[in-house]
């Protein structure tokens, strides 16, 4: 089932629009004999100001995921009361922001080239979890690593001490059936596990297919609009 139209969408209020999505992934949990409890779902809050992070806290979420460091950084020192939420930064990050991004999010989910696995080798209390993207499209501009360089980047990981690689993340093609791309990123986890046995968490799932990426195995899903309406245009 679509999520609707946009429009639609924001029609309803966001508790709504929260109860809606969790009784999805319950759903979808339950077609692929899982647990509903063994997914976290994170709530991207892009584009959207600090107030609405309070909304979806007061809601029982605890999981944010952004993906622009200055306005994350921002929202995580706008939202310090919240200590036990939890930052999850989702998005293309450059190499001389990694350090500053470490300060703040608990979770990384966009590793994807050896300097960024440098960049992050930084001193800190708690190990920093993280994520290996990979990317699912022959466009080698889109953020992950290839399939073919996922090997060596997991190594590389795994012998970084601060950082605790959870497993792989990706977001599926455009023009692509979802579940056929979760499908080979499931078997990529695979590949991922036979080196690392606890790297065996999935970041996978948005909006439009979470369902799909349920289906194939996801552990974290990463949800924006289908929780918190259309996004307000960047500011
Ligand atoms: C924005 C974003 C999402 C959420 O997208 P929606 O379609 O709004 O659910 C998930 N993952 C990443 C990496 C994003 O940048």
């Amino acid at each position: 089932m679509p999520d609707g139209n946009d429009q639609a969408l924001d029609q309803l209020s966001l508790d709504e629009r929260l109860a809606r999505v969790r009784a999805g992934i319950t759903d979808a949990a339950s077609v692929a004999g899982r647990a509903a409890s063994e997914i976290t779902t994170i709530v991207v809050t892009k584009f959207h100001p600090a107030d609405l992070v309070r909304e979806l806290y007061a809601l029982g979420v605890r999981d944010f995921g952004e993906n622009r460091h200055q306005e994350a950084a921002a929202k995580a020192a706008d939202l310090s009361d919240l200590r036990d939420a939890t930052w999850h930064f989702v998005g293309q990050l450059q190499s001389k922001k990694a350090r500053q991004v470490a300060g703040y999010a608990s979770v990384v989910h966009s590793i994807d080239r050896a300097a960024l696995v440098t960049a992050l080798a930084v001193p800190r209390e708690v190990p920093l979890d993280c994520f290996v993207q990979i990317n699912l499209t022959d466009d080698p501009g889109r953020g992950g690593v290839a399939p073919d360089g996922l090997d060596e980047l997991v190594e590389r990981v795994l012998a970084t001490t601060p950082l605790n690689l959870l497993g792989v993340m990706a977001v599926a093609p455009l023009g692509e059936e979802p579940r056929r791309a979760f499908a080979r990123l499931r078997a990529l986890s695979d590949r991922v596990v036979a080196l690392a046995p606890e790297a065996n968490r999935i970041s996978a799932g948005m909006s439009h297919d979470y369902r799909e990426a349920i289906a194939e195995g996801a552990t974290h899903l990463r949800i924006g609009t289908a929780i918190t309406g259309n996004r307000p245009l960047p500011g």
